[in-house]
């Protein structure tokens, strides 16, 4: 009997080279005799990028799925784990229904965002793309540039048509003297408004209550609750004695 032992030229290369995406060999694009398309993987890696470059690839990174600490958690926080990874793995049939989005809403210190991020690592790792929104700060910048319409539409657009866009504490320092800044509403609801009417899905956490979001305002509320319906968990009252993994 003849064992062989040697791999051939393609099993070699094979194991020289392991792409992260075996479709364009990591070029981000299909290249044929007629046409040059992106590539499905080409939207995560923008993503990947824009976490590189400001420097919270490695935190975000950190976040996932097995290090969000269950163990002698109250229910709460195991269902809301529970619920996040069927999410992610139900994804693709979620993602064409109308209620395709998630939320975690409420107390400091249930590690939302830890749980929010894990979902977008998972996706991200399907070659699903996730824009990681952080609220106060991508609101700030969106106003500082409204002056400039075509500038301001072009950066809107990103948060509006991204496949998944993932908001990090919503509404986070909306209150300004105990008014709510109209502006951060209205740029809110047209991101909120487009993706609803689009089917696009979004991934929400907030320190804030449902019914306080909707007072906030009902518009951007209701639809982020619609979106989301079967799927919000709201942290409320939960004896949080040991820090949770965050
Ligand atoms: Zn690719």
């Amino acid at each position: 009997m003849i064992r062989q032992n040697s791999f051939t030229k393609e099993e070699v290369a094979e194991k020289e080279v392991k792409y992260q995406c075996s479709i364009c060999q990591d070029r981000e694009y299909i290249i044929d005799r007629h046409s040059v398309k992106p590539c499905r993987c080409r939207e995560t890696k923008i993503y990947q990028r824009i976490l590189q470059k400001s420097g919270i690839s490695e935190a975000f990174q950190r976040k996932t799925f097995k290090n969000y600490d269950t163990n002698k958690k109250p229910l709460i926080i195991i269902n809301a784990k529970k619920m996040a990874m069927e999410y992610v793995a139900a994804f693709q049939k979620i993602s064409q229904q109308k209620n395709n989005s998630i939320a975690f809403f409420g107390q400091v210190g249930a590690a939302k965002t830890h749980l929010s991020i894990a979902i977008a690592n998972e996706l991200m790792r399907r070659n699903i793309g996730v824009l990681y929104m952080q609220y106060r700060e991508i609101i700030t910048h969106l106003k500082q540039c409204i002056i400039d319409e075509e500038y301001y539409q072009r950066e809107i657009s990103k948060y509006k048509t991204c496949s998944v866009l993932m908001i990090d504490d919503l509404f986070k320092g909306l209150l300004k003297k105990n008014k709510v800044n109209d502006t951060d509403i209205n740029i809110m609801f047209e991101i909120i408004n487009y993706r609803y009417l689009k089917g696009l899905p979004v991934i929400v956490s907030s320190e804030y209550a449902v019914d306080k979001l909707l007072e906030f305002d009902e518009a951007v509320g209701s639809r982020i609750i619609e979106m989301s319906r079967g799927k919000i968990v709201e942290f409320e009252g939960i004896e949080l004695n040991h820090r949770l993994v965050i």
